[in-house]
């Protein structure tokens, strides 16, 4: 810490004090200069809020993306450590777009993605449940949009 009076990084903590928002406090002294001075550390949460289809928003959680992953992956030849993969790699995507809310459907299209590179029959469950799909021509549809562009 640099002294705001001379800039010798020589200072101490001479007290520190949690206060009831959880901020902690430090008093501290330039052992250069003798300045006396105070810093103040608080808690940022940076997980953005999912804003979910109808505006209802929740916190950014990646076991959420991770359960879905495994219910649609369950009896596939996906292991795990593929899984955790995704789910890392869709969660740093996340963090990278440093926004405070992210849509649901942004997600999910790159769940989507991820999904078609591991494996198309994860791929297929997911986007039933995703897209939506209603009944077996809208399926049906999705594969063919899949075979086609093998
Ligand atoms: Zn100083």
């Amino acid at each position: 810490m640099h002294c705001p009076a001379c800039d010798s990084t020589n200072t101490y903590v001479a007290d520190t004090i949690k206060d009831a928002s959880g901020s902690i406090r430090r008093r501290r002294e330039c052992k250069a200069c003798g300045r006396r001075f105070s810093t103040i550390e608080r808690i940022i949460d940076n997980t953005p809020l999912v804003v979910k289809r109808g505006g209802r928003r929740e916190p950014f959680n990646r076991d959420k993306i991770l359960g879905g992953l495994r219910v649609s992956c369950a009896k596939r030849p996906v292991s795990a450590e593929d899984i955790e993969r995704l789910g890392e790699l869709i969660e740093s995507q996340v963090m990278a777009l440093n926004k405070g809310e992210i849509s649901a459907r942004w997600i999910g299209d790159r769940v989507l993605a991820g999904l078609r590179e591991l494996d198309e029959v994860a791929y297929i469950r997911y986007a039933i449940v995703y897209l939506n799909l209603k009944d077996l021509e809208s399926v049906k549809g999705e594969i063919e949009k899949l075979l086609g562009e093998r």
